[in-house]
């Protein structure tokens, strides 16, 4: 597979530590609010990514953090503490508002089919680990303590800066008028590895520790929690484009530092999701979430439908124009999916495996799951008959999962539920009334009334199910 990687620049054959085995680590989401779709772009297109190793073959161990703790704006002890932020907004504890957004992070990543990672770590869960790799930069000279606080001193390292072209001109994007540069650090570029003196007085989560009590910095975390479960090297690294620069220099210098050796040599970016106003924000106007789609009345699949549609590595525009064409072009391709739904018979394996092959072509190239799509029209149009049509495309959605074989489905359920006979719904009406007035016996001769004429009545706490016998 080829596959881009940020660090070097280039498309490169996508090559293991061990053969068969990917582990593969994603910087996971600041649970001080819920996610934006452009969050969930970038997690979309890991989860992708995840599924399509699995599907060459590969066995992948894939590690999530969740930033609990911390994460400042930028990288100094400037900007705004999102988490404290967003307890004070809400007035309850840190602790509370990272439990609910971590669990509305996941219910979203359920509805966009977005596996769970095997192993997801909490910030909180790792203090010790923290406290520990501080500890040994201290001893190894690549850090040092100032103004309370420990920081990373980046000029010990030949090369920090990693990803494109960041300058030292670049870090003063990030300190907001009103908040002075950090007069502790030695180097314009240094980070805060451990604070106990911080302009968040009210800073909530605190531990002790060799410097006094406080709370880590950002970027350890994932250095730490990287190597607690992938060990010494990790084979891919994912993230938002936003992230590369301070964030993954950062844990690149640090990871380095500490383990004496290169950490991880793949980088995965995925390019933003815009707004029309240009970034997508949590604070400002319409705050677009994946519950704001559905109230709209659009589907989490045809979202998921519409990021496919584009490569990972270009800037992706959202519009409720956009929206309409992914939901229309996702409602017309389930409904060319449909009559695969009653085929019969076994899929022809040689025909299926050139369907396939095309599918593979075209993820191998970069991941390009815009073409991945075009294959599954490709199958449509193809001469096979319909199982291995179905054979096909249920393969392909282990991989894009854009709930194909199951909306189908849906989709026929939803139109049988439509033909139901005015006598019927008669019926289901008067059983309704019964049962409020707590009149069974009259609701008990409704319901035989309607299994008489062919239909079945179910209650459930979802609504009332009517099928045909
Ligand atoms: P955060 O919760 O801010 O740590 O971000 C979670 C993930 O979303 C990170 O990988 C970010 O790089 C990514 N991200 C942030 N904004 C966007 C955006 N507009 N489009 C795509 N990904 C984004
Ligand atoms: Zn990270």
């Amino acid at each position: 597979m080829l596959l881009y990687n940020s660090l070097t620049r280039e498309k490169e054959v996508f090559r293991t530590a061990e053969p068969g085995k990917v582990k593969m680590y994603t910087c996971g989401p600041t649970v001080y609010h819920y996610a934006h779709i452009g969050n969930l772009r970038t997690y979309i297109m890991e989860d992708v990514l995840e599924k399509y190793l699995s599907f060459s073959g590969y066995d992948v161990l894939r590690i999530m953090n969740i930033t609990d703790v911390g994460h400042l704006t930028s990288d100094g002890d400037t900007g705004d503490d999102k988490m404290l932020k967003g307890a004070k907004r809400e007035h309850k504890s840190v602790m509370e508002i990272a439990q609910f957004y971590t669990d509305a992070f996941f219910a979203d990543c359920e509805k966009l089919r977005i596996q769970r990672p095997a192993v997801i770590q909490p910030a909180t869960g790792c203090i010790p680990e923290f406290i520990e790799a501080v500890q040994k930069l201290l001893g190894k000279g690549y850090a040092y303590e100032a103004g309370g606080n420990v920081y990373f001193d980046t000029a010990k390292l030949d090369q920090y800066y990693r990803f494109h072209d960041f300058k030292e001109e670049d870090l003063e994007v990030g300190v907001r008028e009103g908040v002075g540069a950090d007069t502790n650090k030695r180097n314009k570029a240094d980070f805060v590895l451990w604070f106990t003196k911080s302009k968040f007085d009210d800073q909530e989560l605190k531990w002790q520790s060799p410097w006094g009590m406080g709370y880590p910095g950002w970027h350890i975390e994932c250095s730490c929690i990287g190597m607690k479960y992938a060990g010494e090297t990790l084979d891919i690294h994912c993230g938002g484009v936003d992230n590369m620069f301070p964030h993954h220099t950062n844990e690149i210098a640090q990871s380095e530092a500490l383990l004496g050796h290169a950490w991880c040599p793949h980088w995965f970016h995925v390019l933003h999701l815009n707004d029309a106003s240009g970034k997508m924000s949590k604070s400002k106007g319409e705050f677009l979430t994946v519950s704001l789609l559905e109230q709209k009345g659009y589907s989490p699949m045809a979202y998921r439908f519409f990021c496919l549609q584009s490569h990972y590595r270009k800037s992706l525009v959202f519009s409720w124009e956009n929206m309409d064409n992914a939901q229309a072009a996702y409602d017309k391709l389930i409904a060319k999916i449909r009559p695969l739904l009653d085929a019969q018979g076994e899929p022809d394996a040689a025909k299926l495996d050139t369907l396939l092959g095309g599918f593979r072509e075209a993820m191998d190239n970069d991941l390009n799951t815009a073409q991945g799509i075009t294959v599954l029209y490709d199958v449509l149009k193809s001469d096979a008959d319909a199982a291995t049509k179905r054979a096909a495309i249920a393969a392909i959605d282990t991989v894009l999962s854009i709930g194909l074989l199951e909306s189908a489905q849906a989709m026929t359920d939803s139109e049988q539920n439509q033909e139901i006979p005015a006598e019927v719904l008669a019926l289901v009406e008067a059983r309704k009334e019964a049962r409020k007035a707590k009149d069974f016996a009259k609701a008990d001769a409704i319901r035989d009334e309607i299994t008489a004429l062919g239909w079945s009545i179910r209650e459930t706490r979802q609504g009332t199910e009517i099928t045909k016998l």
